[in-house]
């Protein structure tokens, strides 16, 4: 079996183990449908952002 050569300091460890959580995306309500849509995005259902209509949605 294989057994570690060197002992892993605590500090290699723990820089090892700073990118590993995942921050859940930031989800509002968009004030003119009231759909959930990503906060500092155009709102996918209505297409305004803002309070203007950036794109428009079929
Ligand atoms: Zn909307």
């Amino acid at each position: 079996m294989a057994v570690p050569f060197r002992r892993v300091s605590s500090t290699r460890r723990d820089k090892r183990r700073t990118h590993d959580k995942l921050s859940a995306p930031a989800v509002v309500k968009c004030p003119e449908c009231g759909e959930f849509k990503l906060a500092h995005r155009v709102c996918g259902h209505c297409g305004y952002y803002n309070g203007v209509k950036v794109k428009d949605v079929k």
